[in-house]
């Protein structure tokens, strides 16, 4: 028997026990949905692509019962939107790495995690853009006034990729998962169905270390579309119609100016060589996407052209010369990708600078 005093001690012990196994979990990162650092690598190599967040310090006006009621309602009735293509079993035929073993495990990721998840970014974001900023900054000894005249910032862009992926399944796999860290606001697939994954005016995490002129944050000013190919085929003819329906909404909606169709392997030379040179440049250019050059009237450059200052006019970082040349040669010559400008290269090179002068 114990004495009522060891009694008293042992309950005590179990509370403290239940409290500790019982403690809150850590919080979720909410852009990535993955838990903060636990000792493990961090998901994503090139912390440049991620945006860190911090907590918001001040909400412009705290919301009514009223508003909270409404914003849970607005939040729930979002949470029950059809969910793309209900998860079933995937049929015989779905073996590992099938696309409708893809198809199974990101329907069921997408309605159980990636759906939610994408949801609390978004509120998370929109408290992050309501903050007031500090009314006296000491930083740099500012006032606080407000305008009323703004919107939100646009873009200006569009980056076209190859996914480097089997099927536009496993590509919509792997932007459900958070360890991966990249996205794309649009993937088409092969049979030219076209997915959305994020709002165009969110940052899509597509570009990765890059340069166009003097822009270093491609992901912030562009859209990422990735098209599903694995960059040693031809891009099928539904996928180009589909892609070409997509960019001139995009065009239209957001005024994106004709030059601002470009490729990944544009942005990144050395680093990425997407869209492969099956990619139909000259077909987008011809419709309004992208330039190409007048390949009836291809003229002699003037003595004094300068090749690489060239390449820099059109957008091009050429501190590396062979692979801007490469990169260059990928877009715009397709036959080649040598490092080296022949008097051909020369003359495309120079009929599609005038466009940028
Ligand atoms: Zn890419």
């Amino acid at each position: 028997m114990f004495s009522s005093k060891a009694l008293f001690k042992m309950a005590l012990l179990m509370v403290v026990l239940y409290s500790c196994g019982t403690s809150q979990p850590a919080r979720r990162n909410v852009l990535s949905g993955t838990r903060p650092s636990t000792g493990q690598k961090p998901a994503n190599p090139n912390s440049s692509e991620q945006t860190v967040f911090t907590k918001p310090e001040q909400i412009t006006k705290q919301p009514s019962k009223t508003e909270e009621r409404q914003k849970l309602n607005t939040a729930v009735e979002r949470r029950q939107e059809p969910v793309s293509g209900n998860a079933s079993a995937p049929d015989a035929n779905a073996t590992y790495r099938t696309p409708a073993y893809y198809k199974y495990i990101t329907d069921s990721i997408q309605r159980t995690s990636a759906k939610p998840s994408y949801y609390k970014s978004t509120e998370n974001l929109f408290k992050q853009m309501a903050v007031v900023p500090n009314p006296q900054n000491p930083a740099i000894n500012s006032q606080w006034y407000t305008t009323v005249n703004f919107d939100a910032r646009k873009p200006n862009f569009v980056i076209l990729h190859h996914t480097a992926q089997n099927s536009a399944e496993q590509t919509l796999f792997t932007f459900s998962i958070a360890r991966t860290s990249v996205s794309a606001h649009f993937v088409i697939g092969r049979d030219g169905t076209a997915y959305q994954l994020l709002n165009e005016y969110m940052r899509a995490w597509h570009a990765g270390k890059s340069k166009w002129g003097a822009i270093t944050d491609m992901n912030s000013c562009s859209l990422g579309i990735e098209i599903d190919n694995n960059g040693n085929e031809p891009f099928t003819e539904p996928q180009i119609q589909s892609l070409l329906k997509l960019l001139t909404y995009l065009k239209n909606k957001f005024g994106i100016p004709q030059a601002n169709f470009i490729g990944h392997a544009d942005i990144a030379p050395g680093r990425k060589d997407d869209p492969s040179s099956y990619f139909p440049w000259k077909r987008l250019a011809t419709a309004g996407f992208g330039y190409w050059y007048d390949s009836t009237n291809l003229q002699q450059p003037p003595a004094d052209f300068n090749a690489l200052l060239a390449l820099r006019v059109i957008g091009y970082d050429i501190s590396n010369p062979a692979n801007a040349i490469k990169s260059f040669k990928l877009h715009f010559v397709q036959t080649d990708t040598t490092p080296v400008l022949t008097d051909y290269d020369k003359k495309i090179l120079y009929n599609v600078y005038l466009n940028y002068q």
